[in-house]
C-alpha cells in the first residue's frame, strides 16, 4: 500500500501541475478571438496586406489592440508635453 502511495502521489502532482499550465496557456494565448486577426490592431485592408488575413492563426506581426491603445496614449502625453516645452512660432501671413 505505502509503495502504491510512493508511485501515484508525485504522479498525480505532475498531471496537476501539467494541467494547470496548458489552462494557464490557454487562458493567456495571443488573440483571444478564432482568429489573430480578430483583435489585431492592423486588422484592415490599409494596414494589412497579408493574404492570411483576416482568418491568420500565426503571425509575426501580430500586435493587440490594447497595445495600440497604449501607444496612442503615450504618443499624445508625449505631443502634448512637446506642445508644453517648445517655444511659439508665429506664422506670418501677409
Ligand atoms: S498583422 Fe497578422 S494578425 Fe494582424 S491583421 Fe495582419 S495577418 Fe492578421
Amino acid at each position: 500500500m505505502e509503495g502504491d502511495l510512493s508511485f501515484w502521489l508525485p504522479t498525480v502532482l505532475v498531471v496537476a501541475a501539467a494541467s494547470a499550465l496548458t489552462l494557464y496557456s490557454a487562458w493567456n494565448r495571443k488573440g483571444k478571438g478564432r482568429y489573430l486577426c480578430d483583435d489585431c490592431r492592423f486588422n484592415n485592408p490599409d494596414d494589412c496586406l497579408k493574404i492570411e488575413r483576416p482568418r491568420a492563426v500565426s503571425c509575426l506581426s501580430y500586435r493587440t489592440l490594447v497595445e495600440a491603445k497604449q501607444l496612442e496614449t503615450k504618443t499624445e502625453a508625449k505631443l502634448e508635453t512637446n506642445l508644453e516645452t517648445t517655444p511659439e512660432t508665429k506664422i506670418e501671413t501677409k
